[in-house]
């Protein structure tokens, strides 16, 4: 098919999560006249999330397919969006409770190394995980018992000073041995809302309509493409596009029952905590993962370090993250799966101080189960929360990036946000097969985006997003900026 132009070709995008955001950017950078439709005030500000998820550690029951495939897409990830990642390692901890033991998970972390290795010796660039030796370590009792005798290390550099403030307050008559270290990394949502913002606002081919809600889509026959109709300021618009992208989130459904597109899908409604730990603001501590069975009481535990004392609390129990009827399923006469209408109030109103103290305290109990200091730990703000979409029928499925059951229509549905590149690989595709880019671009990563930022301003906009959505500012900061091998 012969070239179109550019600049002629009117793509809309609907919803500025991970998804859409990321998709405004690529196809901004590449040139192509981009209209993002976001009904909040600020880019990604639906679901939360913290865990960057390369070769999906803290999901035993996934398959090692869909580990080796978000290893590379967290790759991928990490070298498009490195002003987003916190370097701190994780480490992975099962309590003696837990049914399985810690040899379990080596075969897995030894295949992911030899992938990661792979990666690597086919583009050097690959390496954004440390060196692949360290990839992974493990740490007897008698080792931990070494650590716990050293000095806190302010600045951790080597896996062991890292492992010190976890040796020091772990439990561990709770917890089984060895206990593994791997380069698992944070993310940090405020400061991708923040980068994505000020790279669309600088470029022209791309309209910025925040604050716009979409809801009419049309098939204009004539052209081929969408009319799409939207409210911004209390006034109605309708403007016509060549090719619609649905990031809508959990609200995917409703779009596509816009269209009649065909679909299976699910909702969860999910919630994590923040915490503060007096006396903890100078320690530098790594993310703690406690295993467990997912909806019993003793679902995994997830202790997510951000600067100034504030750790993030996931405890995947009916009584914490997880909700009574909180995952729902799409029916056959609608593609929106319903949510609860207490979820949707959360979602749109606010949580009452009752639940926010009742739910936070429930996981810094659950998580002073393996970490007995930390049981003086106080509610540190809102908690971190929001409905998150899941393809098909499974609901343990981790990888998922976009479908196209519609011409001239993507609906992007991922699970984990590392899976937006192969989402975009696959949109661009699309682009070239209808002309709108030369084949030569796919698979490309090299954007300004990604190295032209002014931290200065990155971090005060990040900030300034935090406090208006009434969290702490700590919350749009990282432990650790650059990444030491
Ligand atoms: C508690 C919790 C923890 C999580 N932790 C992690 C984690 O650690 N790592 C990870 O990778 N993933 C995590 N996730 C999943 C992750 O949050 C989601 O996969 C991701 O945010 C989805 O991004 P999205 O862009 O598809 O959707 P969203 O972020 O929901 O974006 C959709 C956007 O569309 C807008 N929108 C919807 N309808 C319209 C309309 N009609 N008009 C205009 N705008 C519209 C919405 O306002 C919203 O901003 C977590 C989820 C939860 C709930």
């Amino acid at each position: 098919m012969s070239m179109i132009e550019k600049s002629k070709v009117k793509i809309a995008i609907i919803g500025g999560g991970a998804a859409g955001s990321s998709a405004a950017l690529y196809f901004g950078q590449l040139g192509l006249n981009v209209t993002l439709f976001e009904k909040s005030a600020s880019l990604v500000s639906g679901p939360p999330w913290c865990h960057l998820h390369a070769g999906g550690n803290l999901y035993r029951e996934i398959s090692d397919a869909q580990c080796i495939t978000l290893l590379k897409q967290s790759i991928d990830f990490l070298r498009f969006y490195p002003f987003v990642v916190d370097y701190r390692p994780t480490v992975i901890v099962l309590p003696t409770t837990d049914s399985s033991n810690p040899e379990a998970l080596l075969p897995r972390l030894k295949l992911l190394t030899e992938e990661y290795k792979a990666h690597i010796a086919k583009d050097p660039k690959n390496e954004v995980l440390g060196k692949p030796e360290n990839y992974y370590r493990i740490y007897t009792k008698e080792e931990i018992q070494g650590l716990r005798e050293k000095a806190l290390v302010q600045r951790p550099k080597t896996s062991d000073e890292w492992m010190i403030p976890v040796a020091k307050n772990i439990d561990m008559d709770k917890v089984q041995f060895p206990l593994i270290m791997v380069q698992e990394y944070g993310l940090n949502l405020f400061r991708l809302a923040a980068g994505a913002e000020m790279t669309l606002e600088a470029l022209e081919c791309v309209s910025l309509n925040m604050n716009s809600i979409v809801y009419n889509v049309q098939q204009n026959f004539e052209t081929e493409g969408w009319d799409i109709s939207y409210v911004k300021d209390d006034i109605s618009h309708t403007d016509s596009f060549d090719y619609l992208i649905n990031a809508a989130g959990f609200r995917t459904g409703k779009i596509d029952d816009l269209l009649g597109a065909p679909c299976k899908s699910m909702v969860e409604f999910k919630a994590a905590y923040v915490s503060h730990w007096d006396g903890c603001e100078g320690t530098q501590f790594p993310e703690v993962v406690f295993h467990g069975e997912r909806g019993t009481p003793r679902g995994m535990g997830q202790f997510t370090p951000y600067p100034g004392g504030y750790f993030q609390l996931h405890g995947m129990t009916k009584d914490i993250t997880l909700y009574e009827d909180g995952l729902v399923a799409n029916s056959l006469v609608s593609c929106q799966p319903r949510l609860g209408q207490d979820f949707i109030d959360k979602i749109e109103k606010s949580w009452t101080q009752e639940e926010t103290q009742k739910r936070t305290k429930a996981a810094i109990e659950h998580l002073s189960q393996y970490i007995p200091s930390f049981k003086s730990a106080t509610v540190g703000s809102k908690p971190l929360f929001g409905a998150q979409q899941i393809p098909g029928d499974d609901p343990t499925l981790r990888v998922a990036e976009v479908s196209f059951p519609r011409e001239r229509y993507a609906r992007c549905e991922i699970v984990k946000v590392s899976s937006v590149l192969d989402m975009i690989d696959a949109m661009t595709q699309q682009f070239i097969d209808l002309g709108y880019l030369e084949a030569n671009i796919l698979g490309k990563r090299d954007f300004t985006h990604a190295t032209d930022l002014d931290e200065t301003a990155l971090k005060q906009r990040a900030e300034s997003i935090a406090v208006k959505r009434d969290y702490p500012r700590a919350l749009a900061n990282r432990n650790i900026s650059k990444q030491v091998s």
